[in-house]
């Protein structure tokens, strides 16, 4: 990230007045800011940027430059629609919308650059309007930078229908810290082992061959183990479980050739409405969140 400091303040004699932005000509402005590229200006007090922004606060405390003139013109890196955006957040205009996630980025960028807690807090509650709840990945790539604790959780559950894995998601893991990736594909994994872990154990028939209590005949749970591994694929391509609930086990040949099973003798070797009720309990169970 850029440092505030790369700013620069320079002090120019004439801007013509249609080049500023028309929300913020204010006459008797004491400071200009310019967006990138210098086509775009805007002039407000210096008051409502050092009450608003760490960094402007530092700027004019500064012994030299304590006393901002009306032609102090600060040069930034922001595109004009940013920076409008983020000066309307400060100085209480009807904010813009905000409807890309590059457009929430670019703007938690810069007030996290300019250090203003207010505008943050507001992209904040923008993050979690609907517009921004489809793409989990992002909520939580900035849930994570901005350690809001509560988007974080919640994000983290909504991607649990996503494989992780998935080339298609490459770039937005890209931009994760690697706590936070370590912290997503901890979740993901735990899910999938910790079902792996429990279909091993009782109510569920055991790994190795066993003898029918009806006819002792000797019988091999083969269906049940391949039933398993394709529950156990099945979390990796969506850990968040549901597919596996809502068609997976009524569906899958496994799933079909596992209730089908029966010893010689008749006996259907598995009881599906114990088993079905089983498995679901078992995902309930699994850690649903960060
Ligand atoms: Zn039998």
């Amino acid at each position: 990230m850029e440092s505030p400091a790369d700013s620069k303040l320079e002090t120019h004699t004439k801007i013509e007045l249609d080049r500023f932005h028309p929300l913020f000509a204010i006459p008797d402005g004491d400071v200009i800011l310019a967006a990138k590229g210098g086509e775009v200006f805007f002039r407000m007090h210096s008051f409502t940027l050092r009450m608003t922004s760490g960094f402007f606060k530092t700027m004019y405390t500064l012994p030299q430059q304590n006393t901002p003139t009306p032609n102090d013109v600060v040069y930034t890196d922001e595109d004009a629609s940013t920076l409008e955006s983020l000066l309307r957040m400060i100085c209480g205009l009807p904010l813009l919308p905000v409807e890309t996630y590059d457009q929430l980025d670019s703007l938690l960028f810069a007030a996290e650059k300019y250090d203003m807690p207010g505008p943050i807090s507001i992209l904040r509650l923008q993050a979690m309007t609907p517009s921004f709840l489809e793409d989990p990945f992002r909520l939580y790539a900035a849930a994570s930078r901005h350690a809001w604790d509560a988007e974080k959780s919640f994000s983290s559950t909504r991607t649990l229908a996503y494989n992780i894995h998935d080339l298609a998601l490459r770039r937005v893991l890209q931009r994760l810290s690697t706590d936070a990736l370590l912290d997503i594909f901890q979740l993901h994994h735990s899910r999938r082992e910790g079902l792996r872990a429990r279909l091993n154990e009782p109510p569920f028939v055991p790994g190795t061959p066993t003898v029918c209590p009806s006819c002792n005949a000797k019988i091999d749970y083969h269906t049940w183990r391949e039933l398993k591994y394709k529950i156990i694929l099945e979390m990796d391509a969506r850990p968040l479980g549901d597919t596996i609930l809502e068609s997976g086990l009524l569906e899958w040949p496994e799933s079909l050739a596992c209730w089908e099973s029966k010893c010689p003798c008749g006996r259907l070797l598995y009881d599906k409405a114990e088993t079905l009720k089983a498995i679901r309990d078992c995902i309930d169970e699994l850690p649903k969140s960060l």
